[in-house]
């Protein structure tokens, strides 16, 4: 029992770009992998069809168990709450403190206030913000805004997390803290694909890499 499994998948948007080209690629649970590749090789498109913000144009995403491009409306957003993201510019929302961006998820999907409140505090404290719980994003710095976004996408207890780019706005020391907030959580059990093209990333991290270049992949 895979937790991803891509095959023959294809990707070709509306206008005619190429974003993924016969991609094959199986991750286990409990996997931490990086794709890496140039800009423009198709790392997002990879992840966005991993969550169903696209669909493919050939071929199966599976994932969890689930085959992505079919999934519709509930069926599609039910997947989606076992599915973490992080992206390389936070997409914290301004006006909100960092205990309702985080906790605005939970919410979302019906839990309780009890249990928002039993969830809230572990997770601020694996990213190392209990102290910065009511402030803004603006307040922060870019290194706090990431985690602030790791930890929203964590406190459902995804059992996938996906990355693109998490590091890409950050300096060495916040890129590091990253990485380890990503391993501890690989530890607690959860599958993670990081897309980076951050060789500093890569070699503190000594996970597997596979190489995307023009929509198409290589392993190893
Ligand atoms: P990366 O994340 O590696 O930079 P992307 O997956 O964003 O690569 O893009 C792969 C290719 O698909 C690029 O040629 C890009 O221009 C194209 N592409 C990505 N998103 C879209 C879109 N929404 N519409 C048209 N082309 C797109
Ligand atoms: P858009 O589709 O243009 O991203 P949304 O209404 O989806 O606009 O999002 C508005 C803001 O809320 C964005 O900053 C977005 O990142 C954030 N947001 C969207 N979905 C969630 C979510 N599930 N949890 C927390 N923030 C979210």
């Amino acid at each position: 029992r895979g937790m991803v499994k891509l095959r023959s998948v294809k990707k070709i948007y509306p206008n005619g770009s190429c974003g993924l080209l016969d991609v094959n690629l199986e991750v286990k649970r409990g996997d931490f992998i990086f794709v890496t590749g140039p800009s423009g090789s198709g790392k997002s498109t990879l992840l966005k069809l991993l969550y169903g913000e696209e669909r493919p144009t050939d071929g199966e995403v599976i994932v969890d168990n689930c085959n992505v491009g079919q999934l519709r409306g509930h069926k599609l957003s039910l997947l989606r709450r076992r599915i973490g993201v992080v992206f390389q510019d936070y997409k914290l929302i301004p006006r909100r403190t960092v205990t309702e961006n985080i906790s605005f998820v939970l919410w979302a999907q019906g839990f309780t206030h009890k249990e928002i409140e039993r969830r809230l505090v572990p997770t601020l404290k694996l990213v190392g913000l209990q102290h910065k719980a009511s402030c803004f994003p603006e307040e922060l710095s870019g290194g706090e805004q990431q985690r602030v976004s790791l930890a929203r996408a964590i406190v459902g207890t995804p059992p996938l997390l996906l990355a693109d780019e998490p590091t890409g706005n950050l300096d060495p020391d916040n890129s590091a803290s990253v990485l380890k907030i990503l391993q501890k959580l690989n530890n607690f059990g959860a599958t993670v694909i990081v897309t980076t093209h951050d060789e500093r990333l890569l070699r503190m991290a000594n996970k597997t890499v596979v190489q995307l270049r023009d929509g198409q992949l290589f392993q190893g």
